[in-house]
């Protein structure tokens, strides 16, 4: 096919157009293409013929195939190759294949064989942690705008349609205002008469099932899944099941999955976590207590003989924790969180009997001597730590503040008031 004798020809132009080196790499190109179609998109004023040049380079230069021919022999070399050059894609379908379809406020209507797309409905749905766990079918019943069957769409009863006597069927109107002696403001707005379709129906004419809307309303259910181990915030979709509209592509119903919290679970990705108390004698002595899980089973949780389980201790148990989407037979891990409370006081012959039990006290014994020696201190109870270093670090800076002329001293005092 390419067996005659390469003439001169123009290899560089593609390259040109894009403005990139011939060296360029697939990466270099595609930011290329990206960064001049946006600018020159007919969406957005560019220049039309520019916008097709755009993606006429791009498509051949991103194909290392043509793009080798095309290095070779240039542009009629890969005409004849294609077949007589008319195959190029659309520009649009390249651009879209970038950018998604809806790009450029609803797609391009205005040049007719692209259709809009109408838009994605989303609601949020609330399910429990027991529901994310176990699974669950929800039932919705929704109402919908859909085509008319009587009619398919057209509003009338013979199919015809005139052009909108209020805006000469373009769907939208230009109304101007007179601000002032030399000011005007024009607005363009969506035609009230035609609702901006720039048709109208003969009121004789139209459809009784739709009485001309071209759409019925219409209650459908919708049977949405939850899947196990789906997780706070995540969208279940149903393609195509939003409102339809005449020369419109179908938007999606989604729903936004909404965790309620739970009152003794909370998930942490695959995990669970559980908070339990213990008192101290539980906590020494060992403890069993049942945990009634996410699907009512009743798990038995016990501390081994002779353990002792420390406050703020977590423990975990293996494949207890949510299941994990879409490989529901496996599970994280369930983590539990012990709080241990301890007395607030204890009687004298209590003491004793501990004190008969436990470790002995360190260094208990100290001489009246060496008591003597010692200054008498008080202790006073701290409640919340975090609290008291906050008011603590509030009270220095205003200090700080207020005495920053007193350079020397001021420093210093703020280290004090921190210790
Ligand atoms: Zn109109
Ligand atoms: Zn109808």
């Amino acid at each position: 096919m390419f067996g005659r004798a390469p003439k001169k020809s123009d290899n560089t132009k593609y390259y040109e157009i894009l403005g990139v080196p011939k060296s360029a790499s697939q990466d270099d190109l595609k930011k290329a293409y990206r960064k001049a179609a946006i600018k020159n998109h007919p969406d957005k004023g560019g220049d039309p013929e520019k916008f097709k040049e755009l993606a006429q380079a791009y498509e051949v230069l991103s194909d290392p195939e043509k793009r080798e021919i095309y290095d070779q022999y240039g542009e009629d070399a890969l005409k004849e190759g294609m077949g007589g050059g008319g195959s190029h894609a659309d520009p649009f379908d390249i651009f879209s294949s970038f950018f998604g379809p809806s790009f450029g406020g609803g797609g391009g209507s205005s040049r007719g064989r692209r259709q809009r797309r109408g838009e994605d409905v989303v609601h949020s749905l609330k399910v429990s942690l027991e529901d994310l766990y176990n699974g669950i079918s929800k039932k919705l019943s929704l109402s919908r705008n859909v085509i008319c069957s009587k009619c398919k769409g057209k509003g009338s009863k013979s199919g015809a349609s005139m052009r909108c006597p209020g805006c000469q069927g373009s769907g939208m109107k230009v109304t101007i205002r007179q601000l002032g002696p030399s000011m005007i403001q024009q607005m363009q707005q969506p035609c009230n008469e035609c609702k901006g379709t720039g048709e109208s129906i003969n009121e004789k004419d139209r459809c009784p099932g739709c009485k001309g809307e071209k759409v019925v309303q219409e209650k459908k259910v919708l049977e949405v899944h939850v899947e196990k181990g789906m997780q706070h915030s995540q969208k279940i979709t149903f393609p195509g099941e939003a409102d339809e509209a005449p020369d419109t592509v179908t938007g999606d119903i989604v729903f936004v999955l909404q965790q309620k919290d739970h009152s003794k679970f909370k998930r942490k990705g695959e995990d669970l976590f559980y908070e339990h108390t213990l008192s101290l004698t539980e906590a020494l002595c060992g403890f069993q207590f049942v945990l009634t899980h996410l699907d009512n089973r009743q798990l038995l949780i016990k501390s081994n003989p002779g353990e002792v389980v420390k406050p703020d201790q977590f423990k975990a148990i293996n494949d207890e924790g949510m299941p994990i989407y879409q490989r529901p037979f496996m599970k994280g891990k369930l983590y539990i969180h012990f709080t241990v409370e301890f007395p607030d006081s204890l009687a004298p012959e209590q003491c004793k009997a501990l004190e008969s039990v436990l470790p002995p006290k360190p260094s208990s014994k100290l001489t009246d001597m060496e008591i003597d020696e010692c200054e008498e201190t008080t202790m006073h109870d701290v409640n919340n730590i975090e609290e008291e270093m906050r008011r603590k670090q509030a009270h220095a800076a205003q200090e700080a503040y207020e005495e920053d002329d007193e350079m020397p001293g001021g420093a210093q005092r703020v280290q004090c008031a921190q210790q």
